[in-house]
């Protein structure tokens, strides 16, 4: 934990989301919104352009996780890590998101981060990030002016920084409805389990029978952003999921990812055991309860 000193700064406590977006439209890139703050009060001790910080607590209507087998997945600003976890929904649809939040950090921050504070930190070491990267969402963004939707495939430009506007608040992120033989899972490496991950992995499959018709195959802390595999995911689509192939799909996961030393572990760790993580993780999506949605 850090010893440095925040810098003064004026906390504003809107009352709706109209009152949050005018702030937002005054104050811009010289304020921060505060979701949980699990993130956002460490960086404040390292970044002093912040005057204004712009508290989503006394805001109503951001508090909803709400699925519909058509429509999909809702999540507002105000979810948190633990509401997910709670969820059955999620726990039944989305079970790459469930298991990134059950070994998430510890119960006392899983009750204060929020899963889209989560995202719009933009760490390449996100883990509710990862899994909604692979199961695909889209934010909705709202300003003064109207509102617009980012798909998460576009969100994340590089290392904390994002799509999002500095006038902009993330209202809520929309999951698409699981397919049929819909199957997803996430597994990450930490050095303590309270850590943030030191390599982390998601996919969401499309079976039909043993054949994946298509895939999406996320890497965290192996890139300045959160990484989709292409190779992996073009190995997996209309093919048998073998052995043999998840063996070769393990030797090729090194050639898409280029990860860095940093605090909790090294280049050359992440390279070893990258493609053995990848691998793990589409067998533990196989593994799981088809969901027959
Ligand atoms: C001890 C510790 C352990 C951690 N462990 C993990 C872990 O295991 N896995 C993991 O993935 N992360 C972990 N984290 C990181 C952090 O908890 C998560 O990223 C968390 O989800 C952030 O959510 P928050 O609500 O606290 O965001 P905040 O800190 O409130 O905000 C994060 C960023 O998003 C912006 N923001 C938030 N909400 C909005 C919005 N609605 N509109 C616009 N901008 C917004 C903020 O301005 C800020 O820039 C850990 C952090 C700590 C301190």
């Amino acid at each position: 934990m850090s010893s440095r000193v925040m810098r003064d700064f004026d906390l504003l406590l809107p009352e709706s989301i109209e009152e949050t977006i005018a702030l937002l439209a005054r104050h811009k890139d010289k304020s921060a919104v505060l979701a949980g703050g699990t993130d956002l009060l460490v960086a404040l001790k390292f970044d002093y352009s912040i005057d204004n910080v712009i508290s989503l607590a006394l805001v109503p209507g951001l508090d909803e996780l709400d699925f519909d087998p058509a429509r999909g997945l809702t999540i507002g600003a105000k979810v948190t890590i633990a509401d997910v976890l709670r969820s059955q929904d999620v726990k039944d649809n989305y079970p790459a998101l469930w298991q990134a939040a059950q070994v998430f950090a510890t119960p006392q921050l899983r009750n204060t981060a929020t899963v889209l504070g989560n995202i719009l930190r933009a760490s390449p070491a996100g883990d509710c990030s990862a899994a909604l990267y692979a199961t695909g969402g889209s934010l909705l963004l709202k300003n003064a002016n109207g509102c617009r939707n980012v798909d998460l495939d576009d969100f994340w430009i590089s290392y904390g920084v994002t799509a999002r506007r500095a006038d902009e608040l993330a209202v809520s992120l929309h999951v698409p409805a699981p397919v049929k033989g819909q199957k997803s899972a996430f597994r990450r490496m930490t050095r303590t389990t309270e850590d943030l991950s030191k390599i982390n992995a998601a996919v969401c499959l499309q079976m039909a029978g043993e054949t994946c018709r298509k895939a999406r195959v996320v890497m965290g802390c192996v890139g300045p952003t959160l990484l989709r595999l292409p190779k992996v995911e073009k190995m997996l689509a209309e093919a048998a999921v073998t052995p043999e192939l998840l063996c070769d799909i393990s030797n090729v996961v090194i050639s898409e990812i280029a990860p860095i030393d940093d605090q909790r572990s090294s280049a050359e760790y992440r390279n070893k055991v990258a493609g053995i993580l990848v691998k793990r993780v589409i067998e533990a999506a196989l593994n799981a309860k088809e969901n027959d949605q």
